[in-house]
């Protein structure tokens, strides 16, 4: 059981939807956001809240500081508090870097980046009064090993490594974990825009032969936010299929 109050960035579709519905599924309350598609959210909501509501959605844009702010406010509202806060919202905007617009290293570093930051920010000092708190990044391999055309996305998710680290070092004292996953290629919107030759090139490097499903992704987050990863802080866990063994 994992009966907390959790707070995910990008949850309408993906890897978020999977974690809110292992979530959910696992006893926790749930608030999380999207960017655009109203829709696809309020279904979600609408699949899970059949009983009580124990699923809240708020559209909230990312890169917003503001937003981040009075996203986690609103949150702590809905839920009567906060436990922990999956940092998910992310894109990609794949090009060589000698096609590269501005615009697309620009966006990609406000949405990972600069998201990542706005929410650590948003609930550090709440975790920190609390003496309690689980942040999870959700990273990717592409930062790790780095992958040909992603030069903006492998730099943010590289750099999600670091504020991992450095971050867990600032709240340790005061109980708090950060920690991050870093995916291999997982079967969501991300993987289907890559199309079916880059996918097949892709597939031939992975040991297990196939892209994750996004229900193994969420699993290793709910375990980090559970209190059996109680000692587990500053790390990244890296779920890949072996790619970059
Ligand atoms: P996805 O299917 O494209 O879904 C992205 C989610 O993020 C949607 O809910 C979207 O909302 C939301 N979002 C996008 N931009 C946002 C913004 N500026 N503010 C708030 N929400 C925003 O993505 P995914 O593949 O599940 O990826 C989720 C995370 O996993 C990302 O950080 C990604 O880098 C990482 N990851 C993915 C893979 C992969 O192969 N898929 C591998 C490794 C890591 P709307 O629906 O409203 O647009």
């Amino acid at each position: 059981m994992l009966e907390k109050k959790i707070l995910v960035t990008g949850g309408s579709r993906g890897i978020g939807r999977a974690v809110i519905l292992s979530l959910i599924n696992a006893g926790a309350k749930v608030v999380f956001t999207y960017k655009s598609n109203h829709a696809l959210a309020e279904q979600l909501c609408k699949e899970v809240n059949t009983d009580s509501q124990r699923l809240f959605m708020i559209a909230a844009d990312a890169v917003d500081f503001e937003s981040a702010q009075k996203t986690v406010k609103k949150a702590k509202e809905l839920l009567g508090g906060l436990d922990g806060i999956v940092i998910n919202a992310g894109i990609t905007r794949d090009n060589l870097l000698w096609s590269m617009s501005e615009n697309d290293w620009d966006d990609v570093i406000a949405t990972n980046l600069k998201g990542t930051f706005n929410y650590a920010r948003a609930t550090a000092f709440g975790f920190v009064k609390q003496k309690a708190g689980s942040i999870v990044c959700v990273s990717s391999v592409s930062g790790l090993i780095g992958v040909s055309g992603q030069t903006n996305y492998s730099t943010t998710k590289a750099g999600q490594i670091g504020f991992v680290k450095s971050f867990s070092k600032e709240v340790g004292k005061f109980g708090v974990t950060v920690n991050a996953v870093a995916p291999g290629f997982v079967m969501t919107d991300m993987w289907d825009a890559l199309g079916i030759k880059k996918q097949e090139q892709l597939i031939k490097d992975i040991p297990l032969g196939r892209p994750a499903f996004t229900e193994e992704i969420a699993e290793a987050i709910k375990f980090l936010l559970s209190k059996h990863a109680s000692y587990i802080t500053g790390q990244t866990l890296v779920i890949d299929g072996g790619l970059s063994a």
